[in-house]
């Protein structure tokens, strides 16, 4: 693209910023949880088609698919999936806002309604750019990524097929308004959730030779898996295992037969999750029939890392050097989280890259963590991810 035609995109986007906060407000005022996203996807659909794009509703329930077709024409065309996540959280909201949650113990906390219209203007700037565009751009309006999981649905109903190219954003409370961070390999970690059921023997509490005391068992499994990370795992290699329940027992002076915990594990590569997973089965199993008693776990199905490929990422980083200018992109560790996303299931079927927006402003209040009662953005971060998507797009299939 040429000065004047980048010039022209940031006039193009500045025009649709009161369209582009409008819509996130709407949103904000009317979130909607994982698969209920009736509301939501009724005004994604309508706005795409109202663009001229091809629309599929109802995939994976409440997902929405918009494929708008360049008009450059390439015998070698390529597809570039752009994917945004639309659901809120079950979490009241704390902030007295003009445009704070209509709906009593549900908030968009996580900057999805953010993520839905950022991708509502970009296709609106590029369904004005057919002419430029070599391909076809395919927006994937993602349910359920919160919790539950849409992302796997969407892939195992074949969104993905065809597609060439990845790219989605999530914006960052933790990040100031104004950088871009961007990198390739593992961004967000894997996560996995697991039950242990600790079985021991009851009895009572002032006899324990007479019982197998689940709780102590209990105990040393906490602990004792606490070294799966320091003395199993590379100190190099970022890895956490955390349990966030433990119960047992009905009264204190009576030994319990079973305490059930439930706890976390998260890592940056599918080896080492692997390898966590197995030996936290191992070592949970190991100790408790050490100690006379037993363990069964149950795993309930997690989520990959987000592993960006490194020519997907160049590609970001460019449009976002373009955007905010190269000091204000950040590639360093401050890019990565422990936490996870589901846009890992579209980055495992095409290269891709997810990258993150800073949002943080003190001054405007939008500083608390993601999933926080009072967890808000700067607005003024949408106009940027919008730009960084669309040149990112338009270079793709430029
Ligand atoms: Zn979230
Ligand atoms: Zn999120």
């Amino acid at each position: 693209m040429s000065v004047s035609d980048l010039d022209r995109l940031k006039s193009d986007i500045d025009e649709l910023v009161p369209d582009l906060v409008a819509t996130r407000r709407d949103l904000h005022e009317h979130p909607e949880l994982a698969f209920e996203e009736v509301r939501t996807s009724g005004i994604v659909a309508q706005r795409l088609r109202s663009l001229g794009l091809e629309v599929q509703t109802g995939v994976a329930k409440t997902g929405v698919v918009g494929l708008l077709h360049g008009s450059a024409g390439d015998a070698s065309a390529k597809t570039l999936a752009i994917r945004a996540d639309i659901d809120a959280l079950p979490i009241h909201e704390l902030n007295e806002l003009d445009y704070r949650s209509q709906v009593d113990g549900k908030m968009h906390a996580c900057g999805h309604d953010g993520h839905t219209s950022i991708a509502l203007a970009v296709a609106d700037i590029l369904s004005k750019r057919r002419d430029e565009l070599k391909g076809t751009v395919k927006f994937i309006f993602q349910p359920a990524e919160e919790n539950v999981g849409g992302a796997q649905p969407m892939v195992e109903q074949g969104v993905m097929q065809g597609v060439d190219g990845v790219i989605g954003l999530h914006l960052f409370s933790s990040m100031p308004l104004g950088y871009v961070g961007v990198r390739s390999g593992t961004v967000f970690a894997s996560a996995d959730k697991f039950t242990l059921h600790v079985k021991g023997k009851g009895g009572h509490a002032a006899m324990p030779h007479g019982a197998v005391d689940p709780v102590v068992i209990g105990a040393y499994i906490t602990t004792t898996l606490q070294t799966l990370i320091s003395r199993e795992t590379s100190p190099f290699s970022p890895a956490v295992i955390t349990f966030g329940t433990i119960n047992a027992g009905t009264a204190f002076n009576i030994i319990p037969e079973v305490a059930v915990m439930q706890g976390t594990m998260r890592a940056f590569t599918p080896e080492h999750r692997a390898y966590l997973l197995r030996r936290i089965e191992e070592v949970a199993k190991g100790v408790a029939t050490a100690m006379g008693g037993d363990c069964e776990i149950e795993q309930h199905g997690g989520c990959p890392p987000c592993i960006n490929d490194p020519a997907m990422a160049e590609l970001v980083k460019r449009a976002a050097t373009s955007a905010v200018g190269e000091q204000h992109v950040l590639t360093g560790e401050e890019v990565m989280t422990t936490g996870s996303d589901d846009m890992a299931c579209f980055l495992q079927a095409a290269p891709g890259c997810y990258f993150i927006v800073g949002a943080q402003n003190e001054g405007k209040g939008a500083y608390y963590p993601h999933h926080h009662p009072r967890f808000n953005i700067d607005e003024d971060s949408l106009p940027i991810a919008v730009e960084v998507l669309s040149r990112a797009t338009l270079d793709f299939l430029g």
